[in-house]
């Protein structure tokens, strides 16, 4: 069991008023809060050990790459991948994804098809899209039902042997489905088809095994799982990131350089070209401990109860419809009430300290499926607490009396 108490203590910004009321802070699928941990970090890389990484002989620099490189080491060991030079440092996951994408552009071929479901969030539906303009393959989409499950049924009569990328969240953001990754990508391999999981919103709330999932591509965003932004992580099996080419050239990716001709460096520094956001990375790796210090056990157990208590409270609410109920779901509930836009009551409630994402949540086909413009959507971390769904409640109530 969590001491919420102890645990709510390790993040400044929760004792925080917001228009006079205390922060309820429910918009953890947008980014998470940070604790002071990851903050000190930051600030210990400025003022002990600011220096260039991989490039200097000198003392600060050895300090700062030796400080980066553990980090990724950190990271490693977080999801179980092979060898650390297949663990990235990004800026975010649409980085990761459009670094793939990219790297695809040479391989695919007119025809060739990419399965991507219709579970997605933009940044992984656009690049897809962008390289098929490039290449000529073709974008076909898993369906949902009307839970918010893909169907898997009709992903297996997808699968052919055309099938070349497969891409899919392990977790939808707009939702809260987890969805059946292990199977997904069991079945692609047997036609030969590389898959890329978007880990985005998985992270927050589980430790992936990228070598048991067997997945060829893991990406994700640092400012999800309590760490800073501009960072993120992606992972490729060794020999599938050596088959992409690089997409950014610069110092730091090559092994020589000549005005005739230019060879690159070996993993993982090919596709870390220039200066990274360091503090950012080291930081990644201090929120990596953190969350593991917390315990991925204790945060599904407090997250699972908020999500039992929010959904139980929530439909007391008349009118009020849940979007996304699958039978495996996490933390998130998307919800709209009967004849009133989402969007008022997200303003409304921001009134009263309650901060709620409102919107189509970079989803727009699954707002389309359902035919509606947008949901309110409550997302819940593991330093969340009843009683803020309790104010949750109450607000919506209240705003929900105001508009009638
Ligand atoms: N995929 C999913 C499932 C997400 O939830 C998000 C962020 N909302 C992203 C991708 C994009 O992440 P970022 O903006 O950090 O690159």
């Amino acid at each position: 069991m969590l001491d919420i108490q102890k645990i709510r203590a390790d993040f400044p910004i929760l004792t925080q008023k917001v228009n006079g009321k205390p922060l309820v802070y429910f918009d953890n699928g947008a980014t998470t809060q940070k604790p002071q941990v990851v903050i000190d970090a930051i600030a210990k890389y400025y003022q002990e050990i600011n220096a260039n990484i991989h490039r200097g002989v000198h003392t600060l620099s050895q300090l700062a790459t030796d400080a980066y490189e553990e980090s990724r080491k950190k990271i490693q060991n977080h999801i179980n991948a092979k060898f650390a030079h297949e663990v990235l440092f990004t800026s975010g996951t649409t980085h990761g994804i459009n670094a793939v994408t990219n790297g695809f552009a040479s391989i695919l071929k007119p025809g060739d098809e990419i399965l991507v479901s219709a579970l997605e969030h933009h940044s992984n539906i656009v690049p897809w899209q962008m390289l098929c303009e490039r290449t000529g393959a073709i974008l076909r989409v898993i369906p949902m039902n009307t839970d918010g499950e893909l169907i898997m049924a009709e992903y297996d009569k997808l699968l052919s042997d055309k099938t070349k990328v497969v891409t899919v969240n392990h977790i939808s953001n707009a939702l809260g489905t987890i969805n059946p990754v292990k199977y997904m990508i069991d079945k692609a391999h047997e036609v030969g088809a590389a898959v890329l999981i978007d880990g985005a919103q998985a992270v927050p709330h589980l430790k992936p095994d990228v070598q048991e999932l067997d997945c060829d591509f893991y990406v994700f965003s640092g400012h999800k799982l309590c760490g800073p932004t501009g960072t993120g992580i992606l992972y490729g099996k060794e020999e599938c990131l050596n088959k992409l080419p690089p997409y950014q050239g610069g110092g730091e990716m090559i092994k020589e350089v000549t005005f005739e001709k230019t060879t690159y460096a070996e993993l993982p520094h090919k596709f870390e070209a220039g200066t990274p956001n360091i503090a950012g990375g080291i930081a990644l790796g201090t929120a990596v401990d953190y969350m593991n210090e917390v315990g991925f056990d204790n945060i599904q157990q407090q997250e699972k109860e908020l999500l039992e208590y929010g959904t139980q409270q929530l439909l007391t609410i008349e009118g009020l419809k849940i979007y996304g109920t699958a039978k495996e779901k996490t933390s998130v509930i998307s919800f709209n009430i009967d004849g009133i836009h989402p969007y008022d009551i997200g303003t409304i409630i921001d009134k009263l300290g309650i901060a709620v994402r409102t919107g189509h949540h970079c989803a727009q086909p699954i707002m389309n499926f359902f035919e509606i413009p947008g949901t309110i959507r409550a997302s819940f971390a593991f330093y969340n607490t009843k009683e803020e769904i309790d104010s949750l409640v109450a607000a919506v109530k209240r705003a929900q009396n105001m508009l009638a």
